[in-house]
């Protein structure tokens, strides 16, 4: 889709389509299960089509593992265990440098199939997830060697098998912020991709091929909930972690209580975006854009709750709605996309229903006019106002590009609804007064604060959550500490 931008000086231009080529990308008719180093089928057989959600087309066969496939994949994960642990740190590291390097000759590759297959932007793809994949295993590499740094200089060990499992907002960086971690440490690792999206974490399998990873360090075992369900309660597992819904993290929880396997969960959120009025409102407009809107606001961090000053209200709404008609929306694969598709019909579905219940509570709907597209699934950009704390688009996570607005007349308002809210992901902070932004950023519960910027993502900094936002954290040397077993 191409859009009209009127600029200052009159001139009407639009934007001609920008395609991105998906000759290069090398895909199967068919993926099994990645077990031993090698793919092979489904003990029952079972394989599930991946589609596209931009064009709802068919993009390849993925297998779905069975209880007794996780059964086998722990066997082979547990006899490659032992020489994986005693391996020198520094070879450790060589197998991490080798995938590292490798998702970056793949780069493109990767990025145009994570945007077949999810639905986001190929310039997200491109510039944000497969950059930062690669990024989070070339750190871990340096940390092989250095393990006890990270932990206080305590002496460490490995924990064994560990069983991941990750979401489909974004599936091979949701990958890489498991695999990079537990393998630096020495662990071998199990991942679940999602149902949806199990395309990249197969890529990577074929990546850990050619790397020469020995075979089962990595196993990768596509499936669904029952799949996960599985791995959770299977025998031989050393550690469970987690990212996905809340619902989902408690079930495990549930599951694993009492068991004495160590667990970590990175859950949903509804994360507050505070705008003082001493902003640089431009600058926050892009902030609060980039928070909800990046990936569809499919990110667990999203900014959704907007938390504005009073006094600039309508002139924050007023320039968020006009940058808002800016966004373009359509083929995911088109380099000027703003706004891909949503990634699955149920994930729509979600979406319109909580938005249907935000306009029935009594909210202000303004959603922008833009061409959706005939087929796939869509949703466009959409500002909701005149919210109250208690509408469900306040309080639950819609995963989607929704934005709730909210007010506040003082900074201890401010911090008092930001904290309003059983999750405690990520929050924003825009102001110009550093001592404010201190002040603030200590009060709010969140696992990661922004200030004057949001989504703001690095390898080096810890990711994690606050209260239903679950525990335990993912990057940097805070990242390492689940992987390991204290020894002294
Ligand atoms: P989901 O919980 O439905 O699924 C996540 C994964 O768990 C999938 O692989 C799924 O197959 C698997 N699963 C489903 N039921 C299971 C069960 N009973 N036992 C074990 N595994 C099971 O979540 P989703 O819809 O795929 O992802 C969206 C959610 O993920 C949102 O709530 C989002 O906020 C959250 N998320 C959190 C983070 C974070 O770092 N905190 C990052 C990304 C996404």
């Amino acid at each position: 889709m191409s859009s009209s931008v009127e600029t200052r000086t009159s001139i009407v231009w639009d934007y001609a389509p920008a395609p991105e080529s998906v000759d290069h990308v090398r895909l199967k008719d068919r993926y099994g299960l990645f077990v031993d180093g090698e793919f092979r089928d489904p003990i029952d057989g079972r394989y599930v089509s991946t589609i596209n959600p931009a064009t709802e087309d068919r993009l390849a066969d993925v297998a779905f593992g069975g209880p007794e496939d996780v059964t086998a994949a722990i066997q082979t994960a547990r006899s490659a265990a032992p020489k994986w642990a005693a391996l020198a740190d520094l070879e450790r590291a060589k197998y991490l440098f080798r995938i590292a390097r490798l998702i970056q000759e793949r780069s493109r590759e990767l990025a145009v199939l994570e945007t077949m297959d999810g639905g986001k932007p190929l310039r997200e793809s491109r510039d944000t997830d497969i950059p930062l994949a690669a990024a989070h295993f070339f750190h871990y590499a340096g940390w092989t060697d250095k393990l006890h740094y990270g932990v206080n200089a305590r002496e460490v060990e490995p924990l064994g098998v560990v069983g991941q499992i990750v979401p489909w907002n974004f599936p091979l960086l949701m990958a890489a912020w498991k695999l990079a971690p537990a393998l630096a440490c020495g662990n071998v690792a199990i991942l679940k991709p999602a149902e949806t999206t199990p395309l990249t974490a197969l890529l990577l399998a074929e990546i850990c091929q050619e790397a020469e990873l020995p075979p089962g360090v990595v196993t990768i075992l596509p499936g669904d909930g029952a799949t996960g369900a599985a791995l959770v309660r299977a025998d031989g597992i050393d550690k469970i972690a987690f990212t996905g819904s809340t619902a989902v993290g408690r079930d495990i929880q549930a599951a694993l209580a009492g068991t004495g396997t160590p667990v970590t969960l990175e859950l949903g959120g509804k994360s507050a975006n505070v705008v003082f009025e001493d902003a640089a409102l431009d600058q926050a407009v892009e902030g609060i854009v980039n928070g909800i809107f990046f990936n569809q606001g499919h990110v667990c961090c999203a900014g959704s709750r907007l938390l504005v000053q009073e006094s600039v209200r309508d002139e924050v709404i007023a320039k968020l709605w006009q940058r808002m008609h800016r966004l373009r929306l359509g083929d995911p694969l088109d380099k000027n996309t703003d706004v891909g598709a949503i990634n699955s019909a149920e994930q729509l579905e979600r979406i319109e229903m909580l938005v249907a219940a935000g306009v029935q509570e009594g909210a202000s709907r303004r959603t922008i006019e833009c061409e959706l597209p005939e087929r796939g699934y869509w949703f466009a950009p959409t500002l909701f106002t005149d919210v109250s704390p208690a509408h469900r688009i306040a309080v639950e996570e819609i995963f989607g590009p929704v934005v709730s607005v909210l007010t506040f007349r003082t900074q201890a308002e401010a911090i008092e609804k930001a904290n309003n809210s059983r999750y405690g992901l990520a929050a924003g902070i825009w102001t110009d007064k550093g001592s404010k932004a201190f002040e603030v950023a200590r009060a709010l519960k969140a696992g990661v604060v922004w200030q004057n910027t949001y989504n703001h993502f690095d390898p080096t900094a810890a990711f994690g959550g606050y209260k239903e936002s679950g525990f335990g954290r993912e990057g940097g040397p805070a990242g390492l500490r689940p992987y390991l077993r204290v020894v002294r």
